[in-house]
């Protein structure tokens, strides 16, 4: 058998970060696996997964307006925002998991605690944001 036909079990295509993290789940689950990653560019999460492009914020939903919606009878929706938030919440988890690991050895060079607000103007939406902050609470 030559190299290339040689055995793969999984291949991603794209090095940002949900083949990064699908990979590692996977070798995690199944250290065995033969995985492929291919990028198109030099490096790799120069995409959307940038930080100085799209994803620099962890969501949390606790300060991202879009993720309560407000119903017709002035109530706020947050099952979007838990569900969110405990999808954050897992992450951490996998992130706190490779550390103690040992696998990622200076979490301080990807993830960083910043101070977080929601700014609105108007009173409909002082009153929308005071509404929100009693159904999170
Ligand atoms: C406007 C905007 C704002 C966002 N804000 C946030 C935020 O605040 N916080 C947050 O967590 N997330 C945010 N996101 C979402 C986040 O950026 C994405 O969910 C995440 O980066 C997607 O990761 P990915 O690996 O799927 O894509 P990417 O990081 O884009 O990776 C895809 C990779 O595939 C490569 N590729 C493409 N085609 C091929 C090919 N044919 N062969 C080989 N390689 C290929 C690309 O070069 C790229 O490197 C935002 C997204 C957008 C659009």
């Amino acid at each position: 058998m030559n190299a290339l036909h040689k055995k793969t079990d999984v291949i991603l295509i794209g090095g940002g970060i949900m083949s990064a993290t699908l990979g590692t789940m996977l070798k995690e689950l199944s250290p065995n696996l033969e995985i492929k990653l291919f990028e198109k560019l030099s490096k790799p999460a120069e995409e959307s997964s940038n930080e100085w492009n799209n994803a620099g914020t962890g969501h949390s939903a606790l300060c991202e307006l879009n993720y309560t919606k407000e119903e017709a009878d002035g109530s706020i929706n947050i099952d979007k925002a838990i569900q969110i938030n405990e999808q954050f919440q897992l992450s951490k988890q996998f992130w706190t998991y490779l550390v103690n690991k040992g696998s990622l050895t200076d979490p301080q060079s990807f993830i960083r605690p910043v101070p977080h607000m929601s700014f609105v103007y108007g009173d409909k939406n002082v009153q929308f944001l005071k509404n929100r902050c009693d159904a999170l609470s």
